[in-house]
């Protein structure tokens, strides 16, 4: 039940599959023997000979799920849950963590083609015109440029920041074990739950009152009397490299603060999350200090999404999200981790980007999609090129009809279950759905879900 029901197929115009090998077959005569009666068809126009069959643009992937100890444990975990819906040898153990299900190209924890085990990344290499389509190409560097994951945060993720390209290309060339790629990582969480976030700083008049407090005031350099970004920079510079044993004391006099001065600068949930901090990381945790008295605290409902760029510092809380990054897997950590697991402190302050500085700077809303002939998909669309969101949200007996685009999508069905019929000059066929199928669609087709149930799609498309 596992795998993708073919309910019907109607291939109508051109006939066979494109493997490369078969373009290179097309040039020797036996095989132009076994084409000839496909291109003596009438009504094909030769623009559409030898496109693929959309068995080829269209197929089911299955994810690669890793064990990072945030995750949430056994079938609590949303990526556990969703990835055992395509992989029957899959076994949920109660006592592991499932933080992610990846669904990319991306080596790592690479997803592969469901009906035959092999890795999305060859198939895409040995089609690229057909699967990735001219502007990936040209220019996006010819692989899928995006990476989609599920996560299912139990507790605090790394406070981290992902380099921009210049510093990642650096980075990768100097230490390429670490640094696995010299790409940027720009990326969007899209909550799938209630989804607590740290993301971007808070206005700096949010901030500086904070640092009033004796026990904080040492962390500011000397003689500012105006903050700014590079006072706010410093700041947590000083922050991170403060000795454990004066974090531990800076804690606790925060936790004994008068309520009513956190009630002034909008900032009581600092109270709410010191004991949850300490618990999760121990009152050691420069991380605890940086992200409660310096950056936006949120939590976003379902539907609801944030957009990191390149250098934006973020730490994930909890709950379960879709999300989307530039096809890379560079980070800078600096807390809510293990020592050994922290970077260059003076790196990471050196690269903090100043963009966001609200909670509003941080929120992506989302708009009809154009691709929608229904309005039933809406859009993420951030600020950069590599790719977008689409979220198509259906009640039971709708259905939306989603335009072809021009580079890949990889879809995944986050609830309920339906049915997808794909189009293209390559025909159609119909596919059933259900949480947790991803897919792999080509550039060129059109997708119409449908369902009784009730069904959502998440989409990650050029
Ligand atoms: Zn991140």
């Amino acid at each position: 039940m596992d795998r993708p029901r073919v309910l019907s197929s109607s291939v109508t115009t051109s006939i066979y599959t494109c493997t490369s090998q078969d373009i290179r077959d097309q040039h020797n005569s036996d095989s132009r023997k076994k084409f000839h009666n496909i291109f003596e068809t009438p009504k094909i126009p030769a623009s559409l000979r030898l496109t693929c069959t959309m068995t080829d643009k269209v197929f089911q992937l299955s994810g690669s799920c890793n064990n990072y100890p945030w995750g949430k444990q056994g079938r609590k975990s949303l990526a556990a849950q969703l990835k055992v819906r395509t992989d029957k040898d899959f076994e949920i153990k109660d006592d592991e963590y499932y933080s992610e299900l990846w669904f990319g190209d991306y080596p790592d924890f690479p997803a592969r083609v469901l009906e035959t085990g092999e890795l999305l990344k060859d198939v895409l290499d040995k089609n690229k015109e057909a699967l990735l389509g001219k502007k990936v190409i040209s220019e996006l560097g010819g692989q899928l440029p995006f990476l989609p994951k599920i996560l299912s945060i139990a507790k605090a993720l790394p406070l981290q920041i992902h380099p921009n390209k210049g510093l990642a290309a650096e980075l990768h060339a100097s230490d390429p074990e670490n640094f696995t790629d010299p790409n940027h990582k720009p990326e969007i969480a899209v909550a799938l739950s209630e989804f607590e976030v740290f993301a971007g700083f808070k206005p700096l008049n949010k901030i500086s009152p904070l640092f009033n407090l004796p026990a904080l005031h040492p962390f500011v350099p000397a003689n500012t009397t105006h903050w700014t970004d590079s006072t706010l920079r410093e700041v947590v510079r000083n922050l991170l490299k403060a000795d454990e044993v004066d974090i531990h004391g800076i804690i606790k006099v925060l936790t004994q603060t008068r309520h009513e001065i956190f009630v002034d600068i909008d900032a009581v949930y600092i109270l709410d999350l010191l004991p949850r901090l300490q618990e999760q990381y121990g009152p050691h945790d420069a991380g605890i200090l940086v992200a409660l008295t310096c950056m936006n605290f949120m939590t976003l409902h379902p539907g609801e999404a944030i957009y990191i760029p390149a250098d934006g510092i973020h730490a994930y809380l909890s709950g379960n999200i879709v999300e989307c990054m530039a096809r890379s897997n560079n980070v800078l950590n600096s807390g809510f981790c293990p020592p050994a697991d922290r970077n260059s402190i003076d790196m990471f302050a050196d690269t903090l980007t100043f963009g966001a500085h609200s909670v509003e700077d941080v929120m992506l809303r989302n708009q009809r999609s154009g691709r929608s002939k229904e309005g039933r998909t809406v859009v993420y669309k951030p600020p950069m090129s590599e790719f977008d969101m689409l979220k198509t949200s259906l009640k039971g007996g709708e259905w939306d009809l989603i335009a072809p685009g021009e580079g890949p999508g990889v879809m995944i069905v986050t609830q309920g279950k339906g049915k997808m019929r794909a189009s293209s000059d390559g025909g159609e066929k119909e596919f059933e759905l259900s949480e947790g199928f991803i897919f792999f669609v080509a550039p060129g087709v059109g997708v119409k879900l449908e369902t009784e149930a009730g069904m959502q799609v998440h989409m990650a498309v050029l």
